[in-house]
């Protein structure tokens, strides 16, 4: 049943749906469950323009009239700039928090304008702290390795530390001044023409994101959790995440979870049924792994900078960051986003792919807890593929495939569900 909505957002009424509200952190959603969307700058309102026929296609052919999406457009970026004379207007940000589950095109960061990037103020403020970023192949897409296929993991990255907090300082500064010689009464030399940059990581940050990573690999019956550190080097950042992971696995997780030494201690290295495995691997180490032993890896969970570059890794593995999908989750707001830029040059052309904001969708609905649009999605996308009718930057890749443009391969797509 439908609420009526009386509060305004940047001037605009709210459609006629219903709030996702959250129980335990988790969402529960109703029939028709009120969206935020950002169309996003550049490429953005091309790529929006289609995923939202592709979506609303699959939730028709997933439950016909029972359910549907209220859409709600929201603002930030280049067209929020225009129209409100800021980039990241309150009410966007009051409407997020309002309806908690939000999906978003690409945006500019805008160079030299003193704010910061748009994505990173919507992490924190939200306190999205999993970046979610799920690498599997579609049969058909250009590789550049012989068995894309045997990769299927899903990152979670820690979103709100690490060298990511945003503490640095630049050689010569007083900071970093200060920073040296407060370190030099430790004993330990730094050279004086050094920047310093700090690199925390907490107990609290680090066994909230493994948390999600062992829930998430207990709900999809996935085989296993792998905590990727550098733990080797930094023993008391990355170390210790790995340590309180399973300090956390251990107190929380014990009926579901079995470690690597458990494993061969108690069942002689033979998996028992129903139960995640949980191991670590150092950085250097799974970097190699993925290309040599993808299909040993299931969920990796991991601190800020490794995750950063272990996800686009990953996504080149199995064909690339145009149809790679992502979604920032925290406790009561997800916001689900395309992984690439804004591809200015591509802009209002209809030429750009939307895979990574279709798969992003995709991700929501399973988020949501409806699975089967998430699968006809999944399948249409992966036929279309297999059938050849993709956009340009595939096509370039793929002998005897039809350039489609970005509205003509999302009617493929519908076409094929
Ligand atoms: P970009 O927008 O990702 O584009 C770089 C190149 O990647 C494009 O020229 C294109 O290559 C390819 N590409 C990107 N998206 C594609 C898609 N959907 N389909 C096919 N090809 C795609 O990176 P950028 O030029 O460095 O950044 C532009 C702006 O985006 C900047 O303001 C940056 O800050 C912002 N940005 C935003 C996000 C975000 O919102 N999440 C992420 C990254 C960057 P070809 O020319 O070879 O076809």
């Amino acid at each position: 049943m439908s609420q009526v909505i009386t509060k305004k957002f940047n001037g605009l009424n709210v459609p006629a749906g219903e709030k996702i509200v959250f129980v335990n952190g988790k969402p529960v959603t109703p029939a028709k469950p009120i969206i935020p969307f950002i169309e996003g700058d550049g490429t953005g309102a091309d790529i929006w323009r289609a995923s939202k026929r592709v979506f609303d296609a699959a939730v028709d052919k997933a439950y016909g009239k029972a359910r549907s999406i209220a859409w709600f457009e929201i603002f930030a970026g280049e067209k929020a700039n225009e129209n409100f004379g800021n980039w990241l207007p309150e009410d966007s940000l009051a409407a997020i928090k309002e309806f908690g589950v939000g999906i978003k095109g690409p945006l500019t960061t805008p160079v030299g304008g003193g704010i910061r990037s748009l994505n990173v103020t919507l992490r924190q403020i939200f306190d999205l702290y999993c970046c979610v970023r799920p690498v599997r192949y579609f049969q058909g897409v250009p590789s550049p390795v012989v068995a894309p296929q045997k990769l299927d993991v899903v990152i979670f990255r820690e979103n709100t530390e690490d060298v990511y907090a945003g503490i640095e300082y630049p050689m010569g500064s007083e900071e970093a001044k200060k920073l040296i010689s407060f370190i030099e009464g430790f004993g330990k030399k730094i050279r004086p023409d050094s920047g310093i940059g700090i690199k925390p990581i907490s107990k609290f940050g680090s066994q909230r994101l493994i948390k999600r990573a062992i829930q998430y690999a207990i709900e999809n019956k996935r085989k296993s959790v792998t905590m990727m550190h550098k733990g080797n080097i930094m023993k008391f950042t990355e170390g210790a995440f790995r340590d309180w992971g399973y300090e956390m696995a251990n107190a929380e997780f014990k009926d579901n979870v079995v470690s690597e030494d458990t494993l061969w201690s108690e069942f002689e290295g033979k998996m028992p049924d129903n139960k995640v495995l949980l191991n670590d691997r150092i950085a250097d180490s799974m970097f190699q792994q993925v290309l040599t032993r993808p299909d040993e890896y299931s969920v990796i969970a991991t601190t800020n900078l490794n995750g950063d570059y272990l996800s686009d890794a990953c996504a080149a593995q199995v064909g690339g960051l145009g149809i790679a999908p992502g979604a920032n989750i925290g406790d009561e707001c997800a916001i689900f986003e395309a992984t690439h830029g804004t591809a200015p040059k591509y802009a209002g052309k209809d030429v750009i792919n939307p895979g990574s904001v279709i798969l992003s969708g995709a991700m929501m609905f399973e988020y949501l807890g409806w699975n089967e649009v998430r699968d006809i999605i999944h399948s249409a996308f992966g036929k279309t593929i297999q059938k050849k009718l993709v956009t340009y930057d595939l096509e370039r890749l793929m002998p005897g495939a039809t350039k489609l443009k970005t509205s003509e391969f999302a009617s493929a797509i519908i076409e094929n569900m």
